[in-house]
């Protein structure tokens, strides 16, 4: 079983919750996760590097919700950070700063003072201006940093362009062939100290090949690095593990497998080993749940009108992705037309599922879009003046809303008129 989303007397349950009992509590639309389902996933990745020293540092910008944070941090597991605001939920969860790795491009001064302040364990640069702010920031502050270089390893992950991140064409680290000298530049900073290496090729990875490569190249820089002076403490692989969103397509790599790449390539050296795994973590930890409006009969194919928008789940939108939609009651029997998902948005570009064969629904009906734990809430908004919708997280027979539906208030309340209008 890879997660705890199954039917039970003809109705999906969470665990041991059905849905359609939350949904008349907390209605709809909204996000589900399953905590063992969470659990068992950085487990996995832990139990795979038990025997040597390993880090899984969950990536907190696939699914940042306190209650999921809290959870990383109660299973000893640390955090990659891409923001200011993803730093603060990390610490306000209780992860350890020592288990802390701050990625992204663009650090501001701001988000530099208080990771150096908070004491995290590296800053994962990306380029050569960054490492000279890291460090003039940290003479300001009378501090070292401790910094390890994003090597871009320009192999093609084979994986959709928005989310691939490892060509050299991409705006991500530093080109392998200047490892070298940019390890020599951290070396003449006095406020720098070069810990680690990393590293992170793209997003839903399907096959094992690119990571080989990658991890192929990291070793060996490594071992050049060391000879040149340069010790390195930590490899940190980064994430990109695909998961299954298709059943009927091909299966990504289970963890394990992924795992013995990493280990065939990287466990001879004597480093520390950091993960950053986030869809891998929360993506089928999580479903999304939203109510039929209307069944349209359009002229080449039927609508399923549902109450949630491309503002709740983005992903259809922006990466094309592919999202298996399941009825709560199971009796539902596929349609012989084919059918879109859409929701309420006034975009062409607003629906959950396209061109499928969908069980047959009536209004009022809850259907399940499975495989959404990961980039779903997070990249959710309010486009169309639509609140953020309710997070909940189930626990055996137990749920608790883990974010409460926006209320209009909040939406509109924040907005200011000049008293010159
Ligand atoms: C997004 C990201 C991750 C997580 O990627 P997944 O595909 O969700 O595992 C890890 N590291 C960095 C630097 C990232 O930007």
């Amino acid at each position: 079983m890879v997660h705890h989303f199954q039917y039970r007397h003809g109705e999906l349950y969470a665990e041991d919750v059905a849905i359609a009992d939350i949904a008349s509590e907390v209605g709809t639309p909204f996000y589900l996760y399953s905590r063992a389902t969470f659990t068992r996933h950085i487990k996995v990745m832990q139990e795979a590097f038990a025997d040597r020293p390993t880090l899984v540092a969950y990536a907190v910008k696939a699914n940042s919700n306190q209650a999921i944070l809290k959870l990383v941090a109660s299973l000893g597991a640390g955090a990659d950070v891409v923001s200011l605001g993803e730093l603060m939920r990390a610490e306000r969860a209780g992860i350890p700063s020592d288990k802390i790795v701050f990625s992204g491009v663009a650090k501001t001064h701001e988000e530099i003072a208080y990771a150096l302040n908070m004491g995290i364990k590296c800053f994962n640069a990306e380029s050569e201006p960054e490492l000279l702010r890291i460090n003039e920031v940290a003479k300001s502050l009378g501090k070292i940093a401790p910094v390890s270089v994003r090597i871009n390893p320009n192999v093609d992950a084979k994986t959709h362009a928005k989310i691939s991140t490892g060509k050299a064409e991409n705006k991500f680290g530093i080109p392998f062939e200047r490892a070298n000298e940019v390890y020599q530049t951290i070396a003449e900073c006095d406020h720098l100290k070069a810990v680690g290496i990393d590293m992170h090729i793209g997003s839903q990875i399907t096959d094992l090949e690119p990571f080989d490569n990658a991890f192929k190249l990291m070793a060996e820089l490594v071992e050049k690095l060391g000879n040149a002076g340069h010790k390195i403490e930590h490899i940190d692989v980064g994430g990109g593990l695909g998961i299954p969103y298709d059943n009927s397509n091909q299966v990504p790599p289970e963890p394990m497998a992924y795992a013995q790449i990493v280990r065939k390539n990287l466990n001879h050296l004597d480093c520390e080993i950091v993960l950053e795994p986030g869809r891998m973590v929360a993506g089928n930890a999580g479903i999304f749940i939203t109510k039929v409006e209307y069944v349209k009969e359009g002229a080449e194919r039927q609508f399923v009108i549902v109450d949630a928008g491309m503002n709740d789940l983005l992903r259809p939108t922006l990466y094309e992705s592919y999202h298996t939609v399941q009825p709560v009651k199971e009796d539902a029997k596929l349609q012989e037309r084919m059918g879109d998902v859409v929701g309420p948005v006034c975009e062409t570009g607003d629906y959950i599922a396209k061109g499928r064969h969908l069980p047959h629904v009536e209004e009022g009906d809850l259907l399940a879009v499975m495989s959404a734990g990961a980039y779903g809430a997070v990249m959710s908004g309010t486009y169309n003046t639509r609140p953020l919708c309710a997070e909940v997280m189930v626990d055996g027979d137990q749920f608790h809303i883990i974010r409460p539906r926006q209320t209009y208030e909040d939406l509109i309340g924040q907005d200011s008129v000049p008293d010159w209008l």
